[in-house]
Formats: structure tokens, C-alpha cells, sequence
């Protein structure tokens, strides 16, 4: 694992990189940075490991599909993301060439990495750095997405097996559309939020 080859990669292609040796430094710059915002979730355990949520709600309007008031469900909070001022999710897989993996069965998450925010952070623990975006890819499929379908209990051969995707059909697939951010997009501040530490699956 080469943190400082990926820092100098992912800065080379547009993000800006902040890096920290825990989970508090890190969600501390977080909530030092974002005060009085509209803040939308990507449905992520990093974030959730951090107790993002419960912080960033003391001083912004925040959604998240994982935290649903009564009355709504995990749809109508996703739709409410995608259009806020912030976008905090992360990352199945980050290269150390300096590419951003993410597979998804909804679409909320990869559609709001992508567009109609102010700014988007990443929060990506060293657990998901790999040394290529071909492995990066692999770990979205065969690592991320199978423990998240068994974290879900969800009832695909990944789940049940609990060893590698075998590119299912099941109704109940989490991974119908793969992005892979090779260079920050346009129009939009991208912060990585680099946390030497286990976060997520
Ligand atoms: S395609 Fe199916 S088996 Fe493969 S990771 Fe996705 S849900 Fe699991």
C-alpha cells in the first residue's frame, strides 16, 4: 500500500487530498468544513463507521438512506441527496494510480458522485487502496459488493457463498452499473478524505 504514490496520483488527476491517520481527525475536517449546508449521503458504511450522520446533523440539514425519518423510505431520502449542496460517500476500490471505483444496484450513490453538488467528499480508508485500477475494478466486484450483499442479507450467489461475484441475475443484484472516476469531473469541488484505517467493506 503506497499512501503517498496514491496522494501524489489521485492530486495529478484534480482532487483535492487531505489525509489522516484516524477516523476522528477525519471526521472532525469534515465538520469543521461543512456548517449550514444542505448535506446528502451516499448510502456508505465509511461514513456510518464514523458517525458522520449524527455529527454533520448538528449544524446542516443532512440525508441519509440509511437514517430514514418515519414516513419516508429509502427512496424518497435517496432522490432528497441528489440534489443538496454537499455529497459525502466513498469508494469501493481507489487505484494507486489514482482512479475511484464504485459499483451500485440503485444508482443513488454513483449518481450523486457525479453531478449537481457544490462539492463531493470522498471517504476512503486505506482498506480500499489497491495497486491498479484493474484490481480496483476487482475489489468493487469481488470483495465490496459481496460483503455488502451479505451485510444486506440479500439473496444472491455472492451472499450465500460468500466468496466472489459470479455476475448474477438475481432480482436482488446490488451491482448494475460500475463507475470508475478516472479524473475529477468538471464544475465541481472533489475532496478525498484519506483515512490510514480500516472504514467500510
Ligand atoms: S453480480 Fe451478483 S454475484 Fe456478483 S457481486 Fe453483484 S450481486 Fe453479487
Amino acid at each position: 500500500m503506497k499512501i503517498t504514490e496514491t496522494i501524489t496520483s489521485l492530486e495529478s488527476n484534480g482532487y483535492k487530498v487531505s489525509y489522516f491517520e484516524g477516523e476522528e481527525e477525519a471526521a472532525e475536517h469534515i465538520d469543521q468544513a461543512v456548517t449550514g449546508k444542505t448535506v446528502g449521503f451516499g448510502d456508505s458504511m465509511s461514513l456510518w463507521d464514523m458517525g458522520l450522520y449524527e455529527r454533520l446533523a448538528a449544524r446542516n440539514e443532512v440525508f441519509d438512506p440509511q437514517h430514514c425519518p418515519a414516513g419516508l423510505g429509502f427512496l424518497d431520502i435517496a432522490r432528497r441527496c441528489l440534489t443538496t449542496e454537499i455529497f459525502l460517500t466513498s469508494v469501493n476500490a481507489a487505484a494507486e494510480t489514482g482512479e475511484l471505483v464504485n459499483v451500485d444496484g440503485t444508482g443513488n450513490r454513483v449518481a450523486g458522485s457525479l453531478f449537481g453538488h457544490e462539492k463531493v467528499y470522498f471517504v476512503v480508508g486505506t482498506n480500499k487502496l489497491v495497486p491498479t485500477l484493474e484490481d480496483a475494478v476487482w475489489r468493487a466486484r469481488n470483495v465490496a459488493a459481496p460483503k455488502n450483499a451479505k451485510r444486506l442479507g440479500l439473496q444472491t450467489p455472492c451472499a450465500v457463498r460468500g466468496d466472489r461475484c459470479y455476475d448474477c441475475s438475481s432480482p436482488q443484484r446490488i451491482c448494475n452499473s460500475m463507475v470508475i472516476h478516472l479524473k475529477k469531473m468538471n464544475d465541481i469541488a472533489m475532496e478525498i478524505v484519506l483515512v490510514n484505517q480500516s472504514l467500510g467493506l
